[in-house]
């Protein structure tokens, strides 16, 4: 699959907040999409970094498609970006000490 598609602005009716996502992190410094690009905001992923799987959809899956459209569990596809490009949150956790 291809990550090359266009980043397309929205105004905020069209966005939301997608429910349900799931923080992840902090990145170690071995994991496998350290390096990798956040295509939100163009940096890199880096150690330490919190980040989220933005859902997509089924993809071209046929399989996939149709437990979608019957409102079943499926494989689907998602984008991994950075938890604060997803939710405008720090990406960081604040220690109060
Ligand atoms: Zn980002």
């Amino acid at each position: 699959m291809s990550m090359d598609g266009d980043i397309v602005l929205v105004p905020v009716q069209l966005i939301g907040r997608i429910p349900g996502l799931s923080k992840m992190g902090p990145k170690e410094e071995n994991h496998p999409t350290v390096g990798g690009t956040c295509l939100l905001c163009q940096q890199q992923f880096a150690a330490l970094d919190y980040t989220t799987i933005l859902p997509l959809g089924p993809g071209g899956d046929p399989e996939s498609r149709t437990l979608a459209r019957n409102g079943k569990n499926y494989d689907g596809v998602g984008m991994e970006v950075h938890w604060s490009c997803a939710t405008g949150e720090s990406g960081s956790e604040i220690i109060i000490q």
